[in-house]
């Protein structure tokens, strides 16, 4: 139930960004991809296409707002609309609380935070003048609970759970959704950094045993962005395995 729907995903080119771009294009979407990285969002785009999905690439930075005015011309100039926004772009800085860095924390609020901001504030608007809208943000389990490590990290994606109820109120006049879908540790580069003991050690506080997939959240998002979803907004989907009910 997205066939033809217009989707613009932040931070596209891997992880989990690819897997949600990937899963909305096999249900007939057609891709906005938006990453800072040209080169790889390009060749994102190039195999998209091979696979007989409209996409187009657009090289932007989130934090930065003239960048994201460019996302949502692109979109429109190619596509006419955007029907379904996913701000997933989102970075670590990782410390304790008494070695952080200032820089670490901006780093990590700007992209995680504001430029979740930016991004809908941009797209709404021309989801307004549509009357249609699904707006996702990816947050994180450790946003609901707490990690020692990532105070930066953690109150980003607390942040984008109260953006993401405030932005559903303001929003519902106007027919647009915003949800938010928190996933637990999940299986990509982000992880894969993390020494093996330190995944097993990870698996033994999950009760289904297992990191997740990035096709278990893309296949969320999906659910989020169908047009048989209207009437969810406002909500926190937990993708976690169990780790946080
Ligand atoms: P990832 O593999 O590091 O991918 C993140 C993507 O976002 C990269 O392509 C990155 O580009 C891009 N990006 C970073 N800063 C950006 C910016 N300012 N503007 C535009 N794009 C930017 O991360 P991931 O694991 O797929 O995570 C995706 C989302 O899921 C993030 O919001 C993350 O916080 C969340 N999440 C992940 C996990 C997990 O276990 N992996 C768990 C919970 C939540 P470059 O690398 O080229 O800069």
């Amino acid at each position: 139930m997205v066939q033809d729907r217009v989707a613009l995903i932040t931070g596209a080119s891997r992880g989990i960004g690819r897997s949600i771009a990937l899963a909305l294009a096999a249900q007939g979407a057609k891709i906005v991809a938006v990453d800072v990285d040209l080169q790889a969002t390009e060749n994102f785009v190039a195999e998209l296409k091979a696979a007989g999905t409209e996409a187009v690439a657009v090289q932007g930075n989130v934090t930065v707002a003239a960048d994201v005015e460019q996302m949502v011309k692109v979109a429109k100039e190619t596509f006419d609309r955007i029907d379904i926004l996913v701000n997933n772009a989102g970075i670590t800085r990782d410390a304790l609380l008494i070695r952080m860095k200032d820089e670490d924390w901006d780093a990590v609020l700007d992209v995680n935070l504001k430029g979740a901001f930016l991004c809908t504030r941009a797209v709404s608007r021309l989801m307004t003048k549509q009357r249609h809208g699904r707006i996702i943000n990816i947050a994180s389990v450790v946003g609901q609970m707490g990690n020692a490590g990532q105070a930066n990290y953690c109150a980003s994606k607390a942040g984008l759970m109260g953006l993401t109820r405030s932005n559903a109120r303001e929003l519902a006049k106007r027919n647009i959704t915003v949800n938010a879908v928190a996933p637990g540790f999940i299986a990509t580069a982000m992880t894969d950094a993390l020494p093996e003991e330190k995944r097993q050690e990870l698996a033994t506080q999950i009760p289904l045993a297992r990191l997740g997939s990035a096709d278990d959240i893309a296949n969320t998002v999906v659910f989020l962005a169908s047009d048989n979803t209207g009437y969810i907004t406002g909500q926190v989907i937990g993708v976690n395995g169990g780790m946080y009910m």
